[in-house]
């Protein structure tokens, strides 16, 4: 700088010289006054040069001149690398940050002051319905219409979150989008969306199933109390009190096989799968869902008026499943019981174990009534029933198909049914190689 001052002084001093040999006082000043004019035009003109030497978008390397511009122009230059590296920082740890958010399971929308979104990722344009491009710097009221949302922007205090609907919802499928707003900086806000549809539905099947309990232990429960009112209060004859124990005993029979079938059912759900070290010999397996099947197709020929079934069982194949016994006993005598109980007496019921090489299936074929297409899907959830007396009139639970389904996807195969009304039913349990020995040591 002083440099630049004493330059800057010795042409004006070197111009007033002249000056003054020519026209005196007033010459040396004017002199000097042209100096000045010639020496401030070169300064505007260095630093216009200066100037869109900096302003190049690409910084060059070295400033074309000397002396005491170059040193500035160098340090400028300095200065403004830096920013460049510290704004090149901020920006890789933004886009670090919002990729970081663009990977969250969650919607997240930046908000301004006035509610317009500045930024949203791919989660919440889905949850949402918005295009994180084009309604960039839209007020969010304008593009998330609905009410219980509207209604929860307006409020001063967002402590909790409120649910609404997904824009996937469909007829079918309806989503639910857990919101909540959260202020942040100065009047800026954010809103997180969570997809709850399927804690939704947990929440609601859970609440289903404590009803169908509760709604099957309570019939039961109900005629019992009946029975234990009557028993006394009305005097009774013995063959009378006795017929009403009978009454009762089959009540809390009912309820015996529900409760047996609840804990069968949380047993499944609640224990590790099945390994595959217990071998289960077919033979030894059939044998005792032979022996049952004949029992109880007496039994039930003894109570109705009528033969029993006809209960064909092909010879079973000398191999082992792998998995666990009670399981495995429980899904097969589930199928055989239920072509029992659903087929009239004196039908037919063929059981056959029969194998490809990449399977092994068991197949319970009846000639009872057939069930309808349209229930086929929902055979298997808990408490489905298409013939709900004859479930009951037979003892059943409503969950013998839910606990066969389960115990097969626990042993890596699957239920498969096949029917036609007025045709009669065939379901199917098919086991994966994985769980099969063929040739036991
Ligand atoms: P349940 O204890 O009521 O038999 P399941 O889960 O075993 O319960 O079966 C569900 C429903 O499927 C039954 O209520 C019945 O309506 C129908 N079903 C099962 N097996 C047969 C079959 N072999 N023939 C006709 N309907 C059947």
């Amino acid at each position: 700088m002083l440099f630049s001052i004493l330059e800057m002084l010795f042409w004006v001093g070197l111009a007033g010289i002249p000056g003054w040999f020519l026209g005196g006082a007033l010459g040396a000043v004017l002199g000097a006054l042209i100096a000045l004019l010639i020496y401030g035009a070169s300064l505007l003109w260095k630093l216009d040069r200066l100037e869109r030497w900096l302003s190049a978008p690409v910084l060059r390397q070295d400033p074309p001149w000397s002396g005491v511009w170059r040193e500035i122009s160098v340090r400028v230059q300095r200065m403004l690398r830096q920013q460049e590296k510290l704004a090149a920082v901020h920006q890789k740890q933004l886009q670090d940050f919002l990729q970081a958010i663009q990977a969250s399971p969650n919607g997240v929308v930046l908000l301004d002051e006035q509610a317009r979104i500045e930024w949203c990722n791919d989660t919440a344009a889905a949850h949402l319905g918005l295009d994180a491009q084009r309604d960039r710097m839209q007020h969010v009221m304008h593009l998330v219409r609905d009410p219980v949302f509207a209604r929860y922007f307006a409020q001063k205090e967002h402590d909790a979150e409120v649910v609404i609907e997904g824009r996937s919802t469909s007829v079918v499928n309806r989503q639910k989008l857990s919101v909540q707003l959260h202020a942040y900086g100065e009047g800026r806000s954010l809103v997180l969306t969570r997809d709850i549809t399927a804690v939704a539905q947990a929440d609601a099947m859970r609440r289903d199933f404590v009803a169908n309990v509760s709604h099957e232990i309570r019939t039961p429960l109900t005629v019992l109390s009946g029975f234990v009112e009557t028993l006394q209060s009305i005097p009774l004859s013995a063959e009378e009190t006795l017929h009403y124990l009978q009454l009762m005993s089959a009540q809390s029979d009912r309820m015996q096989s529900l409760v047996a079938d609840l804990l069968m059912l949380s047993q499944l759900e609640g224990s590790q799968l099945p390994g595959t070290q217990e071998k289960v010999s077919l033979a030894a397996l059939m044998l005792q869902v032979t022996t049952e099947a004949q029992a109880f197709s007496d039994w039930m020929a003894s109570k109705g008026e009528g033969p029993a079934h006809q209960l064909e069982f092909t010879p079973v194949p000398d191999v082992y499943l792998l998995g666990s016994r009670s399981e495995l006993l429980s899904a097969v005598s589930n199928l055989v019981s239920n072509a029992i109980r659903y087929t009239p007496l004196g039908g037919r019921i063929q059981v056959q174990w029969s194998g490809t090489p990449e399977v092994l299936m068991f197949a319970v074929k009846d000639s009872g009534p057939g069930i309808a297409a349209e229930h086929l899907p929902r055979l298997s959830e808990r408490f489905y029933r298409v013939d709900r007396s004859r479930s009951r009139e037979t003892g059943g639970t409503g969950l013998g198909l839910a606990i066969t389904k389960h115990v097969m996807q626990r042993h890596g195969g699957e239920l498969r049914i096949e029917s036609v009304v007025g045709q009669g039913s065939t379901f199917r349990l098919v086991f994966p190689n994985s769980r099969v020995l063929r040739q036991p040591d």
